[in-house]
């Protein structure tokens, strides 16, 4: 039995990240994340002797007809793909095009928003299912029992042509024993490069749910609430897989908050320290779950960069979003990092409910006050199923064709509108990147095999700067 599973091709050229709660088109640094799901779900099927087939287009650089040529050569029995809600319109119609070349194919979709919204998705004739939630274990029951939907917790299908739509009760989310390393067997990883270094590297992830309820977040509608942890000795087998197969030795450690356990953190670094490993990796944080001894064994163990989820200068806007965190918090966190000689991601977001123009000037002030190497910054976007879209449309912030999406503004906060937002996003990037000290520190850390893969989007973002 053939199974296609991939990320659709970008619509209008652009690339897409469709992960988890990470739906976002690729940064300013045009970084392409690999489709963990997916291969997780590959190594699943393969376990149970399926044929998959693993695409990313987006990262390949390949379009539509590229899909179409693989669905007319594969005919695969299912073909099941990413969605993300910048994009859902054009992902959803790309049902129509795998129903015209492989009219047997049973279709699903995965993704944040069709979790929340599977109705949405379902609307289009052409789709046959939707995985709610955790997906690689709904897709591996889904392709055990091809003779049914009606079986398979966690989907929402519809019941026959223009038929009623069924919502299966919830899957119960893997165990994390269960939850296997992510085969990416199949997959161009020329399309995976890290900013600045241009290195390859490959996403492992050793921990899944976030126990916090930050009103803008998805992550909970996919991964849940309870933090679950993958035996450590899976994790460095993995990463020593990944050396030795692909002789990738870059990971970007992919986790709703890695740092959520900091005992489970040093368990982890200790693991790969004694296993001899050589490899470099960076990882997300929450500034209040981190501490010296802990930052210094990650280090140890190969950590090179931590981001951090600062979002805003404010106290007022980050009590707002509950996010849990103070600005002194932040400010803490960076610095110690920097002190112990690790790079800092900051990332920020504009728009949050209580923006207004003093506290943008906090958020910037704080990012250009901070030894941070590299600064993202976001809009605030009311994607399905958060407590800020409910809010959002509870208060009319939301006109109603709006598109949630991390970089354009969508919502008509009090006294700030949706342009102002942006035109601050903007004005955040030049005063923090076009200073001296940044350069500096970008030029620090820029290596120069990296030339070549920076030069287009160093120009894109210039372009983008104005
Ligand atoms: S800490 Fe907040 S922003 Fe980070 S993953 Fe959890 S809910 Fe999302």
């Amino acid at each position: 039995m053939k199974i296609l599973l991939f990320n659709p091709p970008a619509p209008d050229g652009r690339a897409y990240t469709r992960e988890g709660r990470c739906t976002q088109e690729a940064g300013v640094w045009g970084t392409q994340w690999p489709p963990l799901s997916l291969a997780t779900a590959a190594a699943l099927l393969r376990q149970d002797g399926r044929q998959v087939t693993l695409r990313d287009y987006p990262a390949a650089g390949r379009d539509l007809r590229a899909l179409a040529e693989d669905l007319r050569g594969l005919q695969p029995a299912f073909a099941i793909w990413s969605t993300g809600t910048p994009t859902l319109r054009h992902d959803i119609a790309l049902a129509r095009l795998v129903r015209k070349e492989v009219p047997a194919a049973v279709t699903a979709v995965l993704g944040t928003h069709v979790t929340v919204r599977p109705e949405e998705a379902l609307a289009e004739p052409a789709l046959g299912a939707v995985i709610r939630g955790e997906p690689e274990g709904i897709i591996r029951e889904l392709c055990r029992h091809d003779s049914g939907f009606g079986q398979v917790a966690g989907l929402s299908w519809r019941e026959g042509p223009g038929g009623q739509i069924r919502h299966n009760p919830d899957a119960v989310p893997l165990a994390p024993e269960a939850i296997p390393a992510a085969d990416w067997e199949g997959l161009d990883l020329d399309g995976y490069r890290l900013p600045l270094k241009g290195r390859r590297f490959l996403i492992v992830a050793p921990v899944r749910g976030c126990p916090w309820r930050c009103t803008f977040c998805t992550a909970p509608l996919y991964y849940g609430s309870r933090l679950r942890r993958r035996p450590a000795a899976a994790v460095v087998a993995e990463m020593a897989a990944n050396a030795e197969r692909f002789g990738v030795r870059e990971f970007f450690i992919w986790a709703d908050t890695f740092t959520a356990d900091r005992q489970y953190v040093r368990e982890l670094c200790r693991a790969i320290v004694a296993s001899g490993l050589r490899v470099s990796w960076t990882c997300n944080s929450r500034v209040d779950t981190i501490d010296e001894e802990t930052l210094r064994l990650m280090k140890a163990a190969g950590l090179w960069m931590i981001s951090y989820g600062l979002e805003s200068g404010s106290d007022a806007v980050l009590a707002a979003s509950r996010k849990g965190i103070t600005a002194a918090q932040s400010a803490a966190a960076v610095t110690l990092a920097h002190r112990l000689g690790i790079r800092v991601a900051g990332h920020f977001m504009f728009g949050l409910p209580g923006e207004t123009e003093g506290t943008m000037a906090e958020t910037l002030a704080l990012a250009l006050a901070l030894p941070i190497d590299i600064a993202q910054f976001y809009v605030a976007a009311p994607f399905p199923g958060t407590a800020l879209e409910d809010e959002a449309r509870g208060k009319g912030w939301l006109r109603d064709a709006a598109v949630a999406s991390q970089s354009s503004a969508v919502m008509e906060l009090p006294g700030l509108s949706p342009a102002r937002v942006e035109a601050f996003r903007r004005h955040a990037y030049r005063r923090f990147y076009l200073r001296p000290r940044a350069a500096a520190r970008l030029l620090a850390m820029a290596e120069p095999a990296a030339v070549a893969h920076l030069l287009s989007p160093v120009r894109r973002f210039l372009r983008w700067l104005g």
